[in-house]
């Protein structure tokens, strides 16, 4: 039986077979250990592909327009840094393009490269490190906090100047949700368990051909 320990509390708890749409709980402190989603492969490579297509419209078209005493102004997703870079702020130049776009995009294509591996059953042992990858990555995106720091201000600038949403904007809110959802079903026990399976059934293939 595999041992999951408590991530609270450093319990190591045996854990059988978990049923779709159930979970499993810390017998001493409650915490929630692990949560077994239907598909989860499936919807995970569903929501980051679809993150990750949404994160390319938003870069492509324009973000917000904005209009003050008949001047129209566009700014697309990435005038962000570069109008930061080109005041010579570089530090917060690089720091809003991690934020935005960088580390966002590597998190949505890490979750699809596993969920896609899994998919194919080309799991391998090195596919483990990837879920500490993830974890760490998913550490430090914060770009729904960054949409939130958007969503504020654009409520502050419409007192000054009149806003419209461009289709980047609706993309980029997509792109998190889609992301968002993505993330939900990164469960490290029952991802951890598929890739050990994958692993144990491209074993099993190859000996049969080994012996002959
Ligand atoms: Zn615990």
């Amino acid at each position: 039986m595999p041992l999951i320990l408590c991530e609270h509390c450093s319990i190591a708890v045996t854990l059988g077979q978990l049923p779709d749409n159930h979970k499993a709980s810390c017998p001493r402190c409650g915490h929630v250990l692990t949560r077994a989603y239907p598909n989860i492969v499936d919807r995970m490579l569903i929501f980051s592909i679809s993150a990750l297509l949404c994160l390319a419209i938003s870069t492509i078209f324009g973000f917000v327009e904005m209009s003050v005493q008949g001047q129209e102004r566009q700014v697309s997703l990435l005038d962000t840094s570069s109008r930061l870079a080109q005041n010579n702020d570089w530090i917060l130049a690089a720091i809003s393009l991690l934020v935005l776009i960088v580390i966002p995009s590597i998190f949505a294509a890490l979750l699809a490269y596993l969920s896609f591996s899994l998919k194919i059953g080309q799991a391998k042992n090195s596919t483990i490190r990837l879920l500490r990858a993830i974890s760490f990555i998913g550490f430090w995106n914060m770009c729904e906090i960054y949409f939130l720091g958007i969503l504020v201000s654009m409520v502050k600038i419409a007192s000054l100047a009149h806003i419209s949403f461009g289709i980047a904007f609706y993309s980029y809110a997509f792109f998190v949700l889609f992301l968002f959802a993505a993330y939900m079903h990164f469960d490290k026990y029952q991802l951890s368990q598929l890739i050990k399976k994958s692993i144990s059934t491209q074993q099993n293939k190859v000996l049969p051909n080994d012996l002959a």
